[in-house]
């Protein structure tokens, strides 16, 4: 248990629940949840209150910090594929994954490796 993480939700240590209180007898306190794995906002957060506090108290500065959107997106040929699997159940199969052109309909086949890397992609623009 050497790897412990606190939550980060700014207000996690006010909520009152047994595993919060810590500390030697006579003076314990409620503190920080503090885990070897959190499940919320990309492993930050005990739960979803947290996170929802977090985001309520620096969403605003973070969304302008790494960069506001000013202008629509649209999606083009170029930058609408989507990664799906056809459910194979048969022993030994595994299941059938492609790229997806959700514009033009076109399929591509892909591996499962290339699947599960969430850096590949065909699209090429935003
Ligand atoms: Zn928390």
């Amino acid at each position: 248990m050497s790897d412990l993480k606190y939550c980060q939700g700014p207000e996690c240590h006010t909520y009152f629940t047994q595993d919060r209180v810590k500390g030697p007898q006579g003076h314990k306190t409620n503190q920080t949840r503090r885990r070897s794995s959190l499940y919320y906002g990309n492993g930050n957060f005990c739960d979803m209150r947290c996170q929802n506090d977090w985001f309520r108290q620096y969403g605003t500065q973070a969304v302008n910090y790494f960069g506001r959107l000013t202008e629509a997106k649209h999606l083009t040929e170029h930058n609408a594929w989507t990664k799906d699997y056809d459910w194979r159940h048969g022993v030994g199969e595994s299941h059938l994954y492609y790229f997806l052109n959700t514009i033009t309909k076109e399929r591509r086949p892909l591996t499962e490796a290339q699947y599960n890397d969430s850096n590949y992609t065909l699209n090429t623009g935003e």
